[in-house]
Order: C-alpha cells, then sequence, then structure tokens
C-alpha cells in the first residue's frame, strides 16, 4: 500500500493536489476538513461540536477527530492505500495513526509537505472565501488564526515523521500541473 500524509498550512493546496492523486494512483482520499463538513451539513451532534472550534480557526479536540478518523479507515479496509489531508495536525493524533497504522501492519509511506509563504496562503484563501461559502475562510483574522495554530500546534509534525526519514518538502508554489509533476517524481520514486 501507498499511504500518504499531504502536510502544509491552510490554503497549501492539498484539497486540490489530493482530488489529482486519487485519480492517478487509485487511493482513498480522507480529508478530516471534509468529514467535519459533512456532518456539519447534516447538522449532527459530531458536526455541531466541529463547527464551533472550525469557526474560530481552532482545532477540534484530538478525541473527536481521532474517532471520526479511525472509522473511516475502518470501514474502508480494502484500498490500495490513502491519501490523508488534513490529517495528522497534532502529535497525539500523529500516535494514534500510527497505531492504526500498526493495526493494519501497514505504514505511512511518506508525509509530503507543501511549502508556501504566508502572503499567499492568506491571498489565496480570501480569494477561496469569495465563493466557497466556508464561515472559516471569510475572515482575514480567523485566516491568519489558522495559519498561526498550523505552526504551533501542527508543524512538529512533520519533524515527528521526519525522524523516521519519512518527511520532505516541496515548492508549493507555481501552476497546479506543477506542483501536481513534483508530487508525482517524489510518489514514484517510493
Ligand atoms: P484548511 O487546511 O484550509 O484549514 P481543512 O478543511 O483541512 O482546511 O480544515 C478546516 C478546519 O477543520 C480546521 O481549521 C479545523 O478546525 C478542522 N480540522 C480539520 N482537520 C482537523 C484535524 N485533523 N484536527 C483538528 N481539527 C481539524
Amino acid at each position: 500500500m501507498i499511504n500518504l500524509i499531504l502536510f502544509g498550512p491552510p490554503g497549501s493546496g492539498k484539497g486540490t493536489q489530493a482530488a489529482k492523486l486519487v485519480d492517478k494512483y487509485q487511493l482513498l482520499h480522507i480529508s478530516t476538513g471534509d468529514l467535519f463538513r459533512y456532518e456539519i451539513g447534516n447538522s449532527t451532534p459530531l458536526g455541531l461540536e466541529a463547527k464551533s472550534f472550525m469557526d474560530r480557526g481552532m482545532l477540534v479536540p484530538d478525541s473527536v477527530t481521532i474517532g471520526m478518523l479511525r472509522n473511516k479507515v475502518e470501514a474502508n479496509p480494502d484500498v490500495a492505500g490513502y491519501i490523508f489531508d488534513g490529517f495528522p495536525r497534532t502529535i497525539p493524533q500523529s500516535e494514534a495513526l500510527n497505531a492504526l497504522m500498526d493495526e493494519k501492519d501497514e505504514r505511512i509511506s511518506k508525509l509530503i509537505m507543501l511549502e508556501v509563504p504566508d502572503e499567499e496562503l492568506v491571498d489565496r484563501l480570501s480569494n477561496r472565501g469569495k465563493t466557497s461559502g466556508r464561515a472559516d475562510d471569510a475572515s482575514e483574522d480567523v485566516i491568519r488564526k489558522r495559519i498561526a495554530v498550523y505552526k504551533a500546534e501542527t508543524s512538529p509534525v512533520f519533524d515527528f515523521y521526519d525522524e523516521y526519514g519519512r518527511s520532505i518538502k516541496i515548492n508549493g508554489v507555481g501552476e497546479i500541473e506543477e506542483i501536481f509533476e513534483r508530487l508525482c517524481a517524489e510518489i514514484d520514486s517510493l
């Protein structure tokens, strides 16, 4: 199996690239942000809890996020591999993911980080906010808060997998197709 973590700050293009990778490699794309938005759309208790954190640019508590992720993985055992997008975002989430992979006798093949400068992230997310209807893209304060949360809570996840020699960075600025080729080059070398 190929099990990838697509990593990087909010607005770095993870969702866009994941959709293209799924087509090419037939992997299952699991985006915790999309899963939360689905729950919110259905007004489930989980969705209502997640929304209160998401709208403020904060992380949803690990216990909620890890449980939801585990359900999704366990519901889809027969796949060629997974692309995790927006997960793990904390060290406890990384440990939970490793435990889940161990149970399946699998492991994370690679964490690939898309590097994009902060000001470009703010521009991209503000633009997306004009059409996405996403509450967390609608205010520059919330966008900047998400970037700050990424730096404080999520960036250590890069180092966590780097200790196993599995983390790499690629340039996330450029044409979508160009960035996709950079990603494919890394995956094909696995
Ligand atoms: P982006 O990467 O643009 O911020 P996402 O859709 O990945 O968008 O995430 C949106 C929000 O969903 C996050 O700001 C956070 O509140 C919540 N969220 C998504 N994934 C996680 C996670 N793994 N742990 C905690 N909260 C999460």
